[in-house]
């Protein structure tokens, strides 16, 4: 077990930095498109690791992509165990890591353990301040378990408060015309909030978790005065859109982020504030699960740490962003500078830092460096004319370079012989 003092700020928002990447988003593919200078060794042990996006790169909705079986039938030996460290990366937080590794499992035909799944929510097991804490968590699917399992304790839903204040969730004629007007006076406080992933009435949603943030948590009770800042919320999941079965892209969490933060602003005439934005592209997911490849490797019997990482998606705002955006702080961090320093440097005076606890992770061992290889069999695609710019609000300004892939392949296959060929690793 290790503490690690991160700068909040510092690991949610990006900077404008010299580019560094040279643009390569087109149809035109092949191994050709190497735009970085990257250094190769030993080709036994392999010094390298993959991180794969789920939705656009291995599946679509419930289908698997063909590209996807072949590519990790490359990426285990005869008895199925993996040569290279894989690691998944996903956004996506309706489920258990245990139950997304089993249904990867089922559709890939290669043993997955959940140990190599990391979902948008899984760095919230950090926030070892909020574990205690009276905590309304909004999302779908079972957000109780997946809240214990993080290590929260004391945990309440959207649906807790509506049935303790119905008067309150009154957009739907149905449920006004049906609701009781009983209110339950011993409800507790809400100390903190939690947004995991989109829930499924948005209306109920954004009305009462904007009430929360009016009144501190007090629901019955609302201070005379809006309470500013109001408590903490953190939130998991930023992706504006993803890709299921449909031909155009959907709604994600994103979408409701917006949603929630154009409310707060209309009602109060003040900014929503995030404690922190956690998933892709954040970099405290992405050292997460570089720690998570670091494990992975030590599992496989890999002798060196993982010190090249190749990032495999097809969001260009959030898989792209994200992998070049943790190049850029693992640079930074090779060229010397403490974490405070590159705190200071990135956020200026007055930075918030906040002690997390980071269990079973060996934060002295990170990779050096950070390649994002996009696919064209999701979100992206070359020959739309549509392009979606979105970024959390609190990642802005972003820099144009950091959506701009170091590599851009058909499909996951392409990418994983491209690393490979890279790497001469065969
Ligand atoms: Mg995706």
């Amino acid at each position: 077990m290790a503490f690690y003092l991160l700068p909040i700020k510092s690991l949610f928002q990006p900077r404008i930095i010299s580019k560094v990447f040279t643009k390569c988003i087109g149809p035109a593919i092949g191994s050709n498109l190497l735009h970085r200078a990257i250094s190769t060794t030993n080709p036994i042990s392999p010094e390298f690791g993959f991180m794969f996006d789920i939705d656009g790169v291995i599946v679509r909705g419930t289908e698997v992509l063909p590209a996807a079986i072949e590519s990790f039938k490359k990426l285990v030996d005869s008895y199925g165990k993996f040569r290279v460290p894989v690691i998944f990366v996903t956004n996506a937080g309706n489920n258990l890591r245990c139950q997304k590794a089993q249904k990867l499992t089922d559709l890939l035909g290669v043993k997955i353990s959940q140990e190599q799944v990391v979902m948008a929510h899984s760095p919230l097991k950090m926030f070892k301040l909020f574990h205690d804490k009276r905590v309304l968590v909004s999302g779908q699917g079972p957000i109780r378990e997946i809240s214990k399992n993080l290590g929260f304790t004391n945990v309440c839903t959207v649906e807790d408060i509506r049935k303790a204040f119905p008067v309150l969730d009154v957009v739907d004629q149905k449920k006004r015309e049906n609701m009781s007007r009983k209110i339950d006076e011993k409800f507790p406080h809400i100390e903190a909030v939690v947004l995991m992933q989109e829930p499924a009435e948005w209306d109920s949603a954004l009305q009462l978790i904007i009430d929360v943030l009016m009144t501190n948590g007090k629901l019955l009770n609302p201070p005379a005065k809006l309470p500013y800042p109001h408590i903490p919320l953190l939130a998991c999941n930023m992706d504006l859109q993803w890709m299921a079965e449909a031909w155009m892209p959907r709604f994600g969490h994103g979408a409701f982020l917006v949603c929630l933060e154009e409310l707060y602003k209309k009602i109060t005439g003040r900014d929503m504030i995030y404690t922190a934005l956690i998933g892709k592209p954040s970099e405290l997911t992405m050292h997460h699960a570089d720690n998570m490849c670091q494990l992975h490797a030590r599992s496989l019997g890999v002798q060196s740490s993982v010190k090249r990482i190749y990032f495999v998606g097809d969001n260009l705002n959030t898989d792209i962003f994200g992998a070049n955006l943790y190049h850029r702080y693992l640079t930074r961090q090779r060229s010397g500078r403490s974490v405070a320093g590159i705190a200071a440097a990135i956020t200026g005076r007055g930075a918030q830092t906040c002690e997390l606890e980071m269990e079973n992770e060996d934060v002295n061992v990170s990779a050096e460096e950070c390649h994002s290889i996009l696919v064209q069999t999701g979100v992206y695609n070359a020959s739309s004319d549509t392009f979606s710019n979105h970024s959390p609000r609190d990642f802005l300004p972003v820099e144009g370079g950091l959506r701009e892939p170091a590599f851009c392949v058909p499909d996951v296959l392409r990418a994983v012989e491209l690393v490979f060929q890279q790497e001469k690793f065969y």
